[in-house]
This record gives structure tokens, C-alpha cells and sequence, in this order.
């Protein structure tokens, strides 16, 4: 009965149903026979969810109104919007980001941000470009328009980005389309965990610039988990230069994330952030995808985002959340290195990791077989189109050792 122009619609998580694999070997064989590397959130060295204090603390001291009541406007609270733009942009943002236009309307999460602007600016049955190594949602979200998808291949022969796909890619899709929408997951790529170097987004610009001559480009610029990535204040600065003074035909689209700013994944708060040159593409943007918040979702929780704003417009506040984060990123960072030196010594081939929650293992066509294997030996992962993903933000630095070697000793079987 499903309307005939929508096709098949059959959901296919491989994520839970291998999670639930690893539950199951844990319940039959005892936790330490098995390897959980499936879960995408941040567990503790004794194996909990990480909840952080900061946020916890006030969102149970909230008033029960704060937490119960619609939020006060469709598209969000001021002071959430506000708080969205000091934390992707600094609190000087007003100077950072003068001679531009910014939006922020409020979304259920980063999927809800995603998903409302490929709705709006994906043209029905066109493709959107996405990368190979990719967060597998964002190709349901362009079924949803009917439309198709192109994969720049993202590393080149060096394991950098592949500027020369990536500039093919765009061009060939800017000669069809009237809108070429490209999602872009920086920093800490999931799956690999590659960052873009500021040399690669220089170029990278050049080629959105030259493109725009042909179509309007619209850059959805993932940056869900953009506050575990370690780089200083500075850093983060020259990363951001990259989407200032555009041409009004390129729009920058940041898709922020409470789920991994906060660790808060299940109160599904986020935010779609337009950044232009152009005040009329910016007012378009708040118009159109206002429209598909009141048509989808109608509004967000009241209590995220009350939650949000009383940490970040709290100079104090924010602070103890940045230790804490810094806490965790610290964490991760040596879970990941016990893995990268573990690979290199018994020559595991792993995809240039910089930060973040994942890394991955290119195992091409090979992949079904070890994923047998793995089973096999209670070693659950989240299996790609052309490699495994390994879970550094929840697998407790013992588990982690000898993870390499044993990786290694299944592949070499294969
Ligand atoms: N983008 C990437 C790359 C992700 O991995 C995720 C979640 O895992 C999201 C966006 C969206 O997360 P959420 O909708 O929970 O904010």
C-alpha cells in the first residue's frame, strides 16, 4: 500500500543487529570473551555510558515547565540559537563573522539538520555527493527525494583527500543539476576519523568557487562531532576561514549535534547553521526549512535546548564542560593510539585516523569473510561496504589491547 513512487522501503540496520549480536555472545560466553567494537557512543574504562556531569546536573535542576512545555518558537529557543552560534563559532562570533549572513534553526538531532536540508535543497531525483567511507543514513535521506548518489572516493594513492575526484565529481554533477549538494563529515569522519588539513579545504574552496559558476553549490558540512576533535581555538579559526567570504551561489550548511557535544544522544537536539555573503539566501533558508520543521517535527525539545544554553551563556559552566570533553578526548585518543601502534607493528592496514569516535580497516572484497571470522572469535564490528569499523569511543583501553594482532591473525586467514 505504500505509495508507488517511493519504491522499496525496507530498513536494514547492520549497525543494531551485529549490537545485538554482541550482546548476545556477552550473555552466553561472559562480557570478557567479546569484543564490542559496534557502539557508536562513549563508554567509560568500566564499560558505562558516558553521561556528562555538566549537562546532567543541569538539566535536573530545570524547572518541570522547562522540560515539559513546547519550545517557545518552530524553529528554536533564542537563546539555543544564540548558544549554537558561540559554540560552533566562538563568543566573538559577531566580529568573527562580519559582512555575513547566519541562521540557526533548531532540528532533532544532527540527522534531523541533515535530513531538513538535502529536503530542501536536493532536487527531486537528483544526486547528492557523498563520501565513500560514509555515515550510511545520509543515502536514505536522499531516497527520500527520490534521488540517487555519487561517492567521491575521498583518499587518494597517499591517503589524503582525492581533491582530483572530488573536482570531477563536482564538476560533472554542476553540468547536470541545477543544485549540487555535497556532504562533507569534518573533523573526525565517521567512519575513519580523517581530518581535512586546512591545504586540502583551501583547495577544496577553490573547486566549490569555480563550480558555482555553473550551479548553486550547497555544502552540508557535518560537523556532528566537531568538539572532539583536539585542535586549539586558533586551529579551529583557520578551519572556519575556509567558508567565510564565499560567492552567493556556494551555501555553507553546518549540522551540529547535541548527541555528541553533550553526550546526549536520545534528547535529539541539534541545528542546521546557514552561513552566507548573500542576506537573500540566508532568508530563504530560515523560510524554507521553517516550513519543514512545522511540516515534520513541528519543534524540539524544550529542555535540550534550555539545557544547551544554561551551560554555554554561563562563561563558568562552559568551562567545566570543555574539561570534561577534554577528559574524554584525552581518552579516546590513547584508546585509538594503543590501536594505530598495535596495527603498525603487525602491519594492519588501518585508514589515516586523526580524531574521533571511529577509525576503520580497509578489507575490500575480503570484507564478508572476515566478518565470518570475526564472529567466529567474538569480535564484533560494524561491517562497511569495503572494510570494518572499530568503535574507539566505547572499547575500554584493556579490550583494545591485542585487538590489532588478533584482527591481523583473522585477515591473514582469509
Ligand atoms: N553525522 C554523523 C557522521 C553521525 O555519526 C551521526 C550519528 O551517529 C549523526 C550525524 C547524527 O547524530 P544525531 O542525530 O544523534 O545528532
Amino acid at each position: 500500500m505504500i505509495a508507488k513512487d517511493l519504491g522499496e522501503r525496507k530498513l536494514v540496520d547492520k549497525v543494531f543487529s551485529v549490537a545485538k549480536k554482541a550482546k548476545d555472545a556477552m550473555a552466553e560466553l561472559g562480557e570478557e570473551k567479546v569484543v564490542n567494537a559496534t557502539i557508536g557512543s562513549l563508554y567509560d574504562e568500566t564499560g558505562k555510558l558516558v553521561v556528562l556531569d555538566t549537562a546532567m546536573k543541569v538539566y535536573k535542576e530545570l524547572p518541570p515547565e522547562e522540560i515539559a512545555g513546547y519550545a517557545s518558537a518552530f524553529t528554536g529557543a533564542p537563546e539555543y540559537k544564540e548558544s549554537v552560534k558561540i559554540s560552533l563559532f566562538g563568543r566573538d562570533y559577531k566580529e568573527f563573522l562580519k559582512g555575513h549572513y547566519v541562521e540557526v534553526l533548531a532540528t532533532p538531532g544532527g540527522t534531523g539538520a541533515i535530513s531538513n536540508s538535502i529536503k530542501n535543497y536536493l532536487g527531486h531525483g537528483d544526486t547528492l555527493l557523498l563520501p565513500k567511507w560514509l555515515w550510511s543514513p545520509y543515502i536514505l535521506m536522499a531516497k527520500e527525494k527520490n534521488g540517487d548518489c555519487d561517492f567521491y572516493t575521498l583518499f587518494n594513492e597517499e591517503n589524503r583527500f582525492d581533491l582530483v575526484d572530488f573536482k570531477e565529481r563536482v564538476e560533472k554533477l554542476a553540468k547536470k543539476q541545477d543544485n549540487v549538494v555535497i556532504i562533507i563529515n569534518d573533523p573526525c569522519q565517521n567512519p575513519t576519523g580523517y581530518r581535512l588539513t586546512i591545504e586540502e579545504w583551501k583547495e577544496i574552496r577553490k573547486i566549490l568557487i569555480s563550480a558555482s559558476e555553473e550551479a548553486n553549490i550547497i555544502l552540508i558540512l557535518d560537523v556532528a562531532y566537531i568538539d572532539f576533535d583536539d585542535r586549539s581555538f586558533e586551529e579551529r579559526r583557520e578551519y572556519l576561514e575556509t567558508f567565510k567570504n564565499l560567492p552567493e551561489k556556494v551555501l555553507t550548511i553546518f549540522t551540529f549535534s547535541l548527541s555528541k557535544a553533550l553526550t546526549s544522544y536520545g534528547m535529539r537536539v541539534g541545528a542546521q547553521i546557514a552561513l552566507s555573503t548573500s542576506e537573500s539566501v540566508v532568508k530563504e533558508f530560515y523560510e524554507a526549512n521553517s516550513f519543514s520543521c512545522r511540516s515534520t517535527w513541528s519543534n524540539i525539545s524544550r529542555g535540550g535546548m534550555k539545557m544547551f544554553s544554561e551551560i554555554i551563556l554561563d562563561e563558568e559552566k562552559s568551562f567545566r564542560l570543555e574539561k570534561e570533553r577534554e577528559f574524554y578526548r584525552n581518552l579516546i585518543k590513547e584508546r585509538a593510539d594503543i590501536f594505530i601502534s598495535e596495527a603498525k607493528e603487525c602491519g594492519l592496514d588501518i585508514l589515516p585516523y586523526v580524531s574521533g569516535f571511529f577509525l576503520t580497516i580497509p578489507t575490500g572484497k575480503y570484507t564478508p569473510k572476515v566478518e565470518e571470522l570475526l564472529e567466529k572469535n567474538h569480535i564484533y564490528t560494524v561491517i562497511l561496504d569495503e572494510g570494518i569499523r572499530i568503535a574507539v569511543c566505547s572499547i575500554t583501553k584493556e579490550r583494545i589491547k591485542g585487538l590489532a594482532k588478533r584482527i591481523k591473525v583473522i585477515y591473514d586467514e582469509v
